[in-house]
């Protein structure tokens, strides 16, 4: 059959949308995929025939489940938790759990999607999934969220396993839920395995797991800037977030010599013009996991800074690292960015940046790294964390630092490799969609129709 007897890019995202009602999310990263992945399989009649793409967009499977929990008053309460399983064609099923009211079956069905191809994309080997519920922690006691925790996994545990799905955090799943969820593993099932990355030192977690999600996307800024002959040196940066990815990139920001104007949360944004150097963000790192604070505490703490409600992208600087969560930056706050004269963007959350903010960057030829890519660093840890796990040893804080400054430059330079534009543009964009999809591709062919 010929190439041009297959379904083009418009029949292909129209079958995607019915098959997916109502989940814009999930349509919306595919699309960002597909436009790549069509251009890239034109004179591949193997990967049209295998129907590849189709398949990797649809999920392997979705469990879905009722998760009840009684609050401190008493009351019961109940929530939905979700595990996709999207492909493991490369390795086991990996990636986060979320927990946040925003939470639906077509989010996680985007960032499961996602995952795959920025798993592929570390060389390591693990196949994408997530998960999560609708729950908010905002506001909850630690004892409600340790019985909503252990109900959870008191269903997800007949669906995962070291060498099937290993789970780890996201948004609103830090160290102490994962806590929480591997006690309940460990109870019910009677072992101690590698079943979630993301742990405590104490118990199985890998060093460098906590920064490596922030600190690679700074590395994969280095990489895109070094390879346009800048350093992030003496350049100012905006930071949405305020969570573990916010703060270390922060954090790697300052190391490097960089300056950070900016942090927020769902409530808003603080304007630091001084720079929020270390001791400021060890503050803010306190406020959030200790206190569970606001952002806007920080205006009260430290003069000088301003609390703005709305998103930070209006400030004038020479970087943007979106940290916070999927579609926080539009079309118009990507030309206030594009006009204000900023050079480059990495993006530490998944899909920061909608759609028609992707073009705008890119037809302004600014260097842009896409979630996919730059912030594969946390995952590529998490594989790491496995691979101890399964040796029972555990490396040091400094050989992980090496690894992770290697992997994510190896991202980089499959990026490029599929990315380069002939015009010295690298669109990363391509290059991470192409490079993330050949090995899961590869892998699915070999495997036949399954
Ligand atoms: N939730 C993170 C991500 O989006 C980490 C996943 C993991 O470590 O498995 O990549």
């Amino acid at each position: 059959m010929a190439v041009s007897d297959h379904v083009n890019l418009e029949q292909f995202m129209e079958g995607v949308k019915k098959r997916n009602p109502g989940q814009p999310e999930f349509v919306q990263a595919v699309h960002e995929v597909a436009q790549d992945i069509f251009e890239f399989m034109e004179d591949k009649v193997e990967y049209h025939e295998a129907q590849i793409l189709r398949r990797i967009a649809e999920p392997d499977r979705i469990i879905s489940f009722r998760v009840c929990w009684e609050d401190d008053n008493h009351n019961v309460r109940v929530q939905r938790g979700w595990r996709v399983q999207n492909n493991n064609a490369i390795g086991p099923y990996k990636g986060g759990i979320r927990f946040h009211p925003s939470v639906t079956e077509s989010v996680l069905k985007f960032l499961a999607f996602e995952q795959t191809f920025k798993n592929s994309l570390t060389g390591l080997p693990m196949g994408g999934g997530k998960g999560g519920a609708n729950f908010n922690p905002k506001g909850k006691s630690d004892a409600e969220v340790m019985r909503f925790c252990q109900s959870f996994m008191t269903e997800l545990y007949r669906h995962i396993g070291p060498d099937t799905d290993v789970p780890a955090g996201d948004i609103g799943v830090g160290g102490r839920e994962i806590g929480y969820m591997f006690g309940q593993y460990k109870r019910i099932t009677n072992r101690w395995e590698g079943v979630l990355t993301g742990k405590g030192q104490e118990y199985g977690g890998s060093q460098m797991r906590p920064e490596a999600t922030g600190y690679g996307a700074v590395y994969f800024l280095q990489n895109m800037m070094k390879h346009k002959g800048m350093d992030v040196e003496g350049h100012t940066a905006v930071i949405s977030g305020s969570g573990n990815v916010a703060t270390h990139a922060a954090e790697k920001i300052t190391q490097l010599g960089g300056k950070v104007l900016t942090l927020s949360d769902s409530g808003g944004f603080i304007h630091d013009p001084d720079g929020i150097d270390q001791e400021k963000i060890d503050w803010v790192k306190h406020l959030k996991t200790v206190k569970r604070g606001r952002i806007s505490e920080y205006a009260d703490e430290f003069k000088g800074a301003t609390f703005h409600e709305g998103r930070p992208w209006n400030v004038t600087a020479d970087l943007a690292l979106p940290c916070a969560t999927q579609n926080e930056l539009n079309e118009d706050e990507a030309k206030a960015l594009v006009s204000n004269g900023c050079k480059g963007v990495s993006e530490g959350a998944n899909m920061p940046t909608t759609l028609e903010g992707v073009k705008v960057f890119h037809d302004a030829k600014l260097m842009y790294g896409p979630g996919k890519a730059a912030n594969a660093g946390g995952v590529a840890v998490s594989g790491l964390e496995m691979s101890q796990n399964s040796e029972r040893i555990s490396w040091n804080h400094e050989r992980l630092g090496e690894m992770l400054t290697d992997l994510m430059k190896g991202i980089h330079e499959k990026c490029t490799e599929y990315g380069d534009q002939g015009d010295g543009y690298v669109d990363y964009v391509k290059g991470a969609n192409i490079a993330g999809f050949k090995k899961v591709a590869d892998a699915m062919l070999a495997f036949g129709v399954v």
